[in-house]
């Protein structure tokens, strides 16, 4: 039911074009990673692999990013990986930060959320932008780095994989071929064909609760950024909306369809831009607008259970489903590529044995769950999915601009990045935590500015690539660490305001060390171990992903 008016931005069109080393039907090279899907999923996952030393083969349906402009709100988690993959520069400087929304019950505020900000944070809460946009931006990246090979307008049509490998059958306008790979991600969106080919179903539930969504060009000078959200308006009566300011001059509206109205009659565009404008007449604004896109959504909290199924590993919405409330489908599903990235590209280069990828599934998994957890609140209370919830949200919502407490019951619980605290990656330590603050193993590391090499910069710039140990005294005494591995030691000492709140947001004291993983979450932590101690934890530490391959 997506309909395009028209174009957010002036589309690159990609051709067909068949690779040279397909030669009679087959490509001749054997690849160590292709990803089928070139959305925000596989293409994050491109640039994080590259980032790593690998180069995949990114095989894609479509001839250029998505046309629609689905996710629109990108969590500062994301923008700290995106941060990672060089392209947070460029959204940051297109998109909209915001740390605010409202919400009103009839015409009544009855809850303003403010996202947790602070000082130390380099980055807003959350930023407004558009999906098609960031995929534009990663396509131009994967160009500019040499990042990727990819394969535009070529569509995996099934694929068999063994031990030994993956045979992938692709179509393009320019002749089908076979291609073989060591490894296969599926990053092919919800309906991913490799799923099918597998045999493989995503389990949970489809939300009965449809949503118009449209996004509009309208003036936005004097909107404010952030998420604001009616419940029963008189625009919608008995429905929800809600609206976010997007960059570009766009505005973007999703509202329920409540369970009496014809979806087909209601996606008539002439219904839809009455709706806006009802809307729009509601806040007093009277103002040309045109629309661009609109779609209708279903929501559904659906995963698989395993992400990987032998050499083929599952990201995305190829391997989940969440309800976009709470804005967790494609920031979580950026997190995925950036916790398989560095796992996959170190299986493939030999640093690591391939159970480490058993762990990507643990992991990611783990924190489908938790997404869904939370995102099936937020769904039941946006539309409840009976009667009597119906009752229990509306007395929540008529209670809530008297009782902040209850008011809480109407937070749409925004994503943020899911601690990982039963990880088995995660270093154990001898007896309990001796730590009373702090990151957890398994918890990202916070944000905080540092002086680091005589310059003023931002912890998680310190990460990389490799394996980061966080040394938290004077460099003089900081251990050797002898390893093979991409590793690197960041001495932080503990002069001035901003390193006295950095140590104690680690809780640190001298001789505090913290192993980082290349994804940012922490591995391990000790304090006052001797140096050669020390060494030899970390060495342990880093043997748990040194495994030999079998
Ligand atoms: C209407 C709508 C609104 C949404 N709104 C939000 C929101 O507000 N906030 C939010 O966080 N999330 C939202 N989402 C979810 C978000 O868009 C997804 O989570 C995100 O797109 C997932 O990215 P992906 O790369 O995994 O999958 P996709 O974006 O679906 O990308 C899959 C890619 O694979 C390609 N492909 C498919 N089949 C093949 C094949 N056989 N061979 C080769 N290539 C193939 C496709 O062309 C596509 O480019 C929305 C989704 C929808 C549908």
């Amino acid at each position: 039911m997506e309909r395009i008016f028209s174009e957010y931005f002036p589309y690159v069109r990609h051709p067909a074009v068949l690779p040279d080393t397909v030669v009679d039907g087959v490509d001749r090279i054997r690849h160590p990673v292709v990803i089928v899907g070139g959305g925000p999923t596989g293409l994050a996952l491109a640039l994080g692999l590259a980032r790593h030393g690998v180069k995949p083969v990114v095989l894609e349906a479509d001839d250029t990013a998505c046309t629609g402009s689905r996710a629109g709100a990108f969590t500062r988690r994301t923008i700290e990986i995106f941060q990672q993959l060089g392209i947070a520069e460029d959204v940051m400087a297109t998109g909209l930060g915001w740390s605010q929304g409202w919400t009103w019950w009839r015409d009544q505020e009855v809850l303003r959320l403010q996202m947790p900000h602070d000082e130390d944070q380099q980055y807003p809460p959350a930023v407004s932008h558009l999906q098609n946009w960031i995929e534009h931006l990663m396509v131009e990246a994967c160009a500019a780095r040499g990042a990727a090979q990819v394969r535009w307008q070529s569509s995996l049509d099934g694929l068999e994989a063994t031990g030994a490998g993956v045979r992938l059958r692709v179509r393009t306008p320019a002749g089908d071929y076979m291609m073989h790979a060591d490894h296969v991600v599926a990053c092919d969106g919800g309906r991913s064909r490799v799923r099918e080919s597998m045999g493989l179903s995503l389990q949970g539930t489809r939300y009965a609760g449809r949503y118009v969504i449209i996004d509009v060009r309208m003036d936005t000078a004097d909107l404010p950024s952030g998420r604001r959200c009616w419940f029963d308006p008189a625009s919608k009566p008995g429905g929800t909306l809600l609206m976010y300011k997007k960059p570009d001059g766009m505005v973007r509206f999703d509202y329920q369809l409540t369970d009496d109205e014809d979806e087909a009659v209601e996606m008539e565009p002439d219904r839809v831009f009455a709706r806006v404008d009802a809307h729009l007449a509601m806040l007093g604004i009277a103002r040309p607008w045109q629309p661009v896109w609109m779609t209708l959504y279903r929501a559904s909290a659906m995963t698989l259970d395993r992400y990987r199924h032998g050499r083929v590993l599952f990201a995305g919405d190829a391997a989940h489903l969440v309800p976009i409330f709470g804005v967790r489908g494609m920031n979580s599903s950026v997190d995925d590529a950036h916790n398989l990235a560095w796992k996959l590209a170190w299986v493939v280069r030999g640093l690591a044995g391939d159970s480490l990828l058993d762990s990507y599934s643990d992991e990611r998994v783990y924190a489908a769950r938790e997404n869904l957890r939370f995102a099936m609140k937020s769904a039941e209370f946006m539309a409840p999915p009976s009667p009597p919830f119906r009752l229990m949200r509306d007395a929540v919502l008529s209670l809530a601009a008297k009782h902040p407490r209850v008011a809480q019951l109407a937070n749409p619980r925004q994503h943020s990045a899911i601690p990982l605290v039963a990880s088995p990656l995660n270093a154990r330590t001898d007896g309990p935590d001796a730590f009373e603050g702090g990151p957890a193993p398994g918890q990202i590391v916070p944000e905080c500015p540092v002086r680091f090499g005589g310059e003023q910069t931002w912890l998680t710039r310190l990460l990389g690539p490799h394996f980061t140990a966080l040394w938290f005294g004077d460099a003089g005494h900081a251990p050797r660490i002898d390893t093979d591995l991409p590793f690197e030691l960041r001495c932080l000492q503990g002069d001035g305001d901003a390193a006295t709140r950095l140590w104690r947001k680690f809780g640190a004291d001298e001789g505090t060390l913290y192993l980082v993983r290349p994804d940012g979450h922490v591995l391990g932590r000790w304090r006052g171990l001797p140096a050669a101690r020390l060494a030899e934890e970390v060495r342990a530490a880093l043997a748990v992903v040194h495994s030999p391959t079998a």
